[in-house]
């Protein structure tokens, strides 16, 4: 039998009159990746309060490492740790104290503190700034201090919640590497994110949850293959060349046209190089001048829309999502046109 991380069954949980989660069911192997994937409000974050035990469902069970967060939530506290998107370390004191008084709230003597601590510094590769005040960390270094802090006790099932959210791209970059190390060293992870990108870097089964179901699931290859590949777009000089540039780039596929803001794409197979090439020849030799031409990626929006026929947050949208400003997939490169 494959041991279970996490199940969830017939999760709900209402917040007055939002249903934030609806009879939501999840199963999480151990030995993974997983990562929750949805736009504000969908209900990633109360799964994740749930399954630490910071609230309790309406109805519907959790058991996390086989411990159910209702009635053992003990032992699931001793199972997970959790890192949420605001930094939970002291900034008065050094990064290696706080991993320390971290590892002396689990109960270890001082010596074990100082040696969990420092296991943890190199893990993370905080060496070089551990012994500095937590407050003059970069925003990666501090959350990757947190990450440190929320693994001191050893957890089978990191909790992580939007963990790059507010970083920048190095800083992001970082962070994913220490999660990939964390995950390689044996740790199972279930994260929840906005980020397409996020998901395919990290994880290697993605859930989609919009207003509190599981709309998809699978791995990010699957869920890609099914929301399309992207496309190669050319933002024009002159809007007036828009029918010029969509008849040279015929040949690529049928092209969409936006001829206000002089926009034509293409979708494209595989990783989009060869097309991008050919859309650069074929619109030079069309003698279209271009600002700028890219691949660009699905958008959280457009997966949505290709995974349930809806766009995302229909037909309510949520509070606080604002349409237009989902991150989608980040840019192939750089001087894509968004
Ligand atoms: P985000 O990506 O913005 O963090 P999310 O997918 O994590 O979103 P949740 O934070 O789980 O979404 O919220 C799901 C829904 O429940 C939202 O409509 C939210 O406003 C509502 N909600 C969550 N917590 C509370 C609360 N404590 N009181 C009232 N409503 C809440």
């Amino acid at each position: 039998m494959t041991t279970m991380t996490m199940e969830a069954s017939g999760v709900s949980k209402r917040y007055g009159s939002v249903l934030a989660l609806d009879r939501l069911d999840l199963a999480i192997p151990a030995g993974q990746v997983t990562a929750l994937l949805g736009p504000n409000g969908a209900g990633k974050t109360t799964l994740v309060r749930l399954a630490a035990t910071l609230a309790r469902p309406d109805s519907g069970t959790i058991r996390i490492a086989g411990h159910d967060v209702g009635r053992s939530p003990r032992r699931v506290r001793a199972s997970i740790g959790l890192a949420g998107q605001t930094a939970a370390v002291e900034g008065a004191m050094s990064g290696r104290s706080n991993l320390r008084l971290v590892a002396r709230l689990y109960g270890l003597s001082r010596a074990e503190a100082a040696a969990r601590a420092d296991e943890v510094i190199a893990q993370l590769g905080l060496e070089e700034v551990a012994g500095r005040l937590a407050r003059t960390y970069s925003g990666g270094q501090r959350r990757r201090l947190d990450l440190g802090a929320s693994l001191v006790g050893r957890p089978r099932l990191l909790l992580l919640d939007e963990p790059t959210t507010g970083l920048d791209p190095r800083s992001r970059q970082e962070l994913w590497d220490a999660i990939r190390t964390l995950a390689r060293a044996g740790t199972d992870v279930l994260l929840t994110t906005q980020y397409l990108d996020e998901a395919d870097q990290l994880a290697s089964r993605v859930v989609i949850v919009d207003h509190g179901r599981v709309i998809a699931d699978g791995s990010p290859a699957e869920l890609k293959a099914r929301a399309g590949q992207g496309r190669v777009e050319a933002r024009l000089h002159r809007p007036g060349d828009a029918q010029q540039a969509a008849a040279a780039l015929h040949p690529l596929g049928p092209p969409s046209v936006d001829p206000v803001l002089g926009r034509v794409s293409v979708a494209v197979a595989g990783d989009g190089l060869d097309a991008l090439q050919r859309a650069a020849d074929a619109l030079r030799r069309a003698d279209v001048t271009v600002d700028d031409l890219g691949l660009r990626r699905p958008t959280l929006d457009e997966v949505f829309l290709a995974l349930t026929g809806d766009g995302v947050g229909a037909p309510v949208p949520e509070p606080g999502w604002e349409p237009g400003r989902e991150p989608g997939w980040e840019p192939a490169h750089e001087g894509v046109a968004r």
